[in-house]
């Protein structure tokens, strides 16, 4: 019997660039997809820790030859693999459902609009139970404001943003799409199912951070998810890793991403909000904080400001300060390397930390998190507005030129004002009493350039 070269299944995750991502498709091989016997659009079974599903569609011209597979950031929580690991690929036969039940992803989110709406943005898209999936969609705001009072302030009731949703069930069971005959019902209450990986945050969050992400990555993610590679080579993976930039940079989101990724528990805790509690208490709580990440390893705790924990102790009068300072050494001491626990900590002030913090076994790497160039501030304002509609007259390289200096959350609070702006626009056309908001409405909304102008004049 002749030898036939057939081309594993097993194909190296890598990452779906953003003008791709969020719609359901993966690129694949051209080799593999012949074998298969795949033609583009054609739905594929995507297998690591979950199996999820996705259209196959050609691979870039530059990753010919290579044996990977490019998900974007929600495909690889739902198939519950990062970068670098590697998942099985299958042809399957998808079914169109007749049911899909799906509810918000986090608990912050009100979604309002039409199921047909819903059916409408989902049609042709491939998934299965369990599976998270991005919508354009808008979310509730200004929700615990007395109404009248929110009318009063002509503050808006809703903005548009990306939200996310789980698949809670599908009809028949299995990889199913969505077609003209499904029914699509929504759950307007968020659900969590124990086990289920967060995803508000994954890499693709994340704008102006590549090497950044490769660092940490390399730092916090391989060790937590591979202790034994660390054992096998007899090295210590870092026990803590200090981030310092500006406010707004994205620290805090980063190591969030990190921790998801990872498919690590977070722990955060804000350095302010320890201190300055009752007499001994400060301690307390940082104790029982590793306490509890150490039982819910692998585990990364992200201690915000950590100079208002851990100031230089000759610069510190009171003895509370000072026992803080200890006692966090003394937990940064007392981890186990295997432990699978890492302790982030970020601050805009390094200078003013105790520099004991800073030895070997302690905080004994650093990643500087500068301000975004312009590159970066793009790549920024297209995560923004990623849930989006933008009028054709938006020109997010010339935003991106137009705003420098700003950070993350400048970008941030821009685009979600300027979004604003549109709302403001079709209010009137809005009957407040009523729930949802009449699809015609919805369609014709649009954030156009001149919101951006106004955003920015505020
Ligand atoms: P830091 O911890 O550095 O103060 P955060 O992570 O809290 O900053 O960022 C605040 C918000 O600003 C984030 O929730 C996000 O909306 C936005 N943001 C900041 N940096 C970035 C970035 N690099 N990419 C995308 N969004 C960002």
């Amino acid at each position: 019997m002749a030898d036939v070269e057939t081309m594993t299944r097993r194909l190296q995750v890598a990452n779906l660039p953003p003008a791709d991502s969020g719609r359901g498709v993966a690129r694949l091989p051209l080799k593999l997809m012949n074998e298969l016997g795949l033609q583009e659009g054609d739905v594929i079974e995507i297998v690591g820790k979950r199996t999820t599903a996705a259209r196959a569609i050609r691979p870039y011209g530059d990753d010919e030859g290579l044996n990977i597979v490019r998900l974007d950031g929600l495909q690889r929580v739902n198939a519950g693999v990062g970068s670098g690991d590697f998942v099985e690929i299958n042809k399957v036969n998808s079914k169109p459902a007749t049911k899909v039940v799906f509810a918000p992803a986090s608990n912050n989110v009100r979604l309002q609009g039409s199921s047909e709406a819903l059916r409408r943005s989902f049609e042709g898209r491939p998934f299965t139970e369990g599976d998270i999936v991005a919508i354009a969609g808008h979310q509730r705001v200004n929700a615990d404001m007395p109404e009248h009072i929110r009318q009063m302030l002509n503050a808006p009731a809703f903005a548009l943003q990306e939200v996310r949703l789980t698949v809670v069930s599908t009809t028949p069971k299995g990889i199913v799409h969505l077609d003209a005959g499904t029914s699509v019902e929504l759950l307007p209450e968020f659900t969590k199912r124990d086990g289920e990986r967060r995803a508000d945050v994954t890499y693709d969050d994340l704008g102006g951070m590549g090497s950044t992400i490769d660092a940490l990555r390399e730092m916090v993610e391989l060790p937590l998810r591979h202790p034994e590679l660390f054992q096998r080579l007899g090295v210590d993976p870092p026990k803590g890793v200090l981030l310092h930039g500006p406010p707004g940079t994205g620290k805090t989101r980063l190591a969030r991403a990190v921790a998801n990724e990872s498919e690590a528990n977070f722990f955060h805790i804000a350095g302010p909000e320890v201190m300055g509690s009752a007499y001994g208490e400060s301690e307390k709580k940082l104790r029982e904080l590793f306490e509890k990440a150490a039982a819910a390893a692998p585990s990364i705790i992200f201690i915000d400001e950590i100079d208002s924990i851990a100031p230089k102790r000759d610069q510190v009068s009171g003895e509370a300060e000072k026992r803080l300072v200890a006692q966090l050494l003394t937990l940064m001491d007392g981890l186990e390397p295997r432990q699978n626990l890492v302790v982030i900590a970020a601050t805009n002030r390094p200078e003013a930390l105790d520099e004991a913090l800073r030895r070997p076994g302690r905080f004994d790497r650093e990643i500087i998190i500068g301000v975004p160039d312009e590159a970066g501030r793009r790549e920024i304002f297209g995560i923004h507005t990623r849930g989006m509609p933008l009028a054709p007259n938006v020109d997010l390289d010339a935003l991106a030129r137009r705003t420098y200096g700003f950070v993350g959350a400048d970008i941030a609070a821009l685009t979600r004002e300027a979004a604003l702006e549109a709302v403001r626009r079709i209010m009137p056309k809005i009957d407040l009493q009523e729930v949802s908001i009449p699809p015609e409405v919805l369609d014709a909304l649009s954030v156009e350039s001149s919101d951006f102008d106004d955003a920015l004049k505020r």
